[in-house]
């Protein structure tokens, strides 16, 4: 049948307009120059990996396995899914190309678009993008707090003020089960008033019911026993260490009881970043932390991943940052981008001649670095100063039949009005001066 096309996106993902990717440019280049500063190194994984992958190293219980992956099945029979998040690619692209044998840690960062079917509404997407970095092979308490410092300074860098470090410790396979246990005692005879996905997870995941968004279930939580009380030894030291480190830099934070995160496979430090005043932060429920859909970056430690890849045991942390979240939340809060100044100069050509004369013209500009606006395919000249104008030219460059013949060019000034003729050979270097001037 003839279905008419729907000429729409689809539902949850978004076209970035040329208006919009001076933000995007903005929060690459902050990114890019704040890892090269910490010695990270860029990798890029393939946007489709084995499903196994995913279920494996995110987990099988998580919501993003459960629900969210888009995934599908090649004409060769395999199963890939679109990338819901980096880590278990860069993992493996870690184990695959031997990396363990470079001095260690490895040192990673990642910039790319990410796919989760989740419904969407502001700041959650189908498919969005995320800065993203990794630190495997150190065990150290501090590599958390750099990576906590690294989004943390980025976040300034962008201007964002009032940011807030919410930090926990989810411990290790060791505690955690012991946790589990407490906490599903104390859930099951408050069953009916948990929501049905908190049923779920009851059975599947206890400790993802602590961040659920449903009021009802945030309120039953609010006398559940904490995790950090029943941390083992050494998850109790690690931890310390790391608040120690961040009292050292004097990072804000504020300890956060309710913050699991969404994944299986982190250890001990977990954290999330929000800016206070966001537009569209839902306010703290009492002593819950604001939601988490309005985090702008988030992440923690996962020791067990390359142990379940590989069995090797390698501890790692990292992290990452939704970019059209930071964007929006730059809009809410008028944080301005430094304009890029207009492009100054517009060539007009008049006649076959001139036309042709223009290409060469715009190819002197381009080598001595001067940008230079056109409209190559426009014939009439009220056309193409129309256009000028529009831009806001300061100088139109007239390209005439008589001058195109006589090797000669038009300047006109159209603040001051007034016009001069010059060799076409000597425009590039006479409109550098003037732009100096
Ligand atoms: P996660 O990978 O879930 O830990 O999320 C890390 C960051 O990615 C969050 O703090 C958000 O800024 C962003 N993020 C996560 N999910 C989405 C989504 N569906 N749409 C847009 N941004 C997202």
């Amino acid at each position: 049948m003839n279905k008419k096309l729907k000429l729409q996106k689809p539902t949850g993902m978004h076209d970035i307009l040329p208006s919009d990717q001076k933000y995007f440019e903005k929060v690459y280049n902050t990114c890019k120059s704040v890892a090269d500063f910490y010695g990270f190194s860029k990798i890029d994984t393939p946007i489709l990996e084995e499903t196994e992958l995913f279920i494996k190293g995110t987990g099988e219980t998580t919501d993003i396995v459960q629900k969210e992956m888009f995934t599908l099945r090649t004409k060769g029979g395999d199963s890939l899914t679109l990338r819901p998040e980096f880590t278990p690619g860069i993992v493996r692209a870690y184990i695959e190309h031997g990396m363990k044998n470079l001095p260690q840690p490895v040192k990673l960062y990642s910039f790319g678009p990410l796919f989760r079917f989740e419904k969407p509404q502001a700041g959650r997407y189908r498919q969005f993008n995320q800065f993203n970095l990794e630190i495997i092979g150190e065990d150290s308490p501090i590599a958390d707090v750099q990576i906590i410092q690294i989004f943390y300074n980025i976040l300034s860098e962008l201007k964002f003020k009032k940011l807030i470090v919410k930090i926990n410790s989810i411990g290790d396979s060791q505690c955690r089960s012991y946790y589990r246990k407490l906490l599903t005692n104390y859930c099951r005879s408050r069953q009916r008033l948990l929501c049905s996905d908190c049923q779920r997870r009851l059975k599947e995941n206890p400790l993802r019911v602590l961040d659920c968004k449903e009021e009802t279930c945030q309120r039953t939580f609010s006398q559940a026993p904490q995790i950090i009380d029943h941390l083992c030894e050494e998850c109790h030291s690690h931890f310390k260490l790391v608040l120690e480190f961040l009292d050292e830099i004097e990072m804000p934070y504020s300890l956060d009881p309710y913050l699991v995160r969404g994944l299986d496979y982190y250890t001990k430090t977990a954290f999330e970043i929000f800016v206070e005043d966001t537009a569209g932060t839902v306010p703290a429920q009492q002593g819950q932390s604001p939601l988490s859909k309005s985090a702008l970056s988030g992440g923690g430690r996962y020791d067990n991943m390359v142990k379940i890849f590989s069995g090797e045991d390698v501890a790692a942390v990292g992290g990452a940052m939704g970019v059209e979240r930071i964007i929006l939340a730059m809009k809410g809060l008028d944080i301005k981008l430094t304009e890029t100044p207009n492009i100054q100069i517009f060539l007009i050509q008049l006649g076959e001649l001139a036309k042709r004369k223009s290409l060469k013209l715009l190819e002197g500009f381009r080598k001595a670095k001067i940008q230079i606006s056109e409209a190559l395919g426009k014939d009439s000249l009220k056309t193409q100063l129309g256009i000028a104008n529009k831009l806001k030219i300061k100088y139109v460059l007239i390209l005439g039949q008589k001058e195109a013949l006589d090797g000669t060019i038009i300047i006109k000034d159209m603040e001051l009005e007034k016009q001069e003729i010059v060799k076409l050979e000597e425009v590039v270097g006479e409109m550098k001066r003037r732009l100096k001037a």
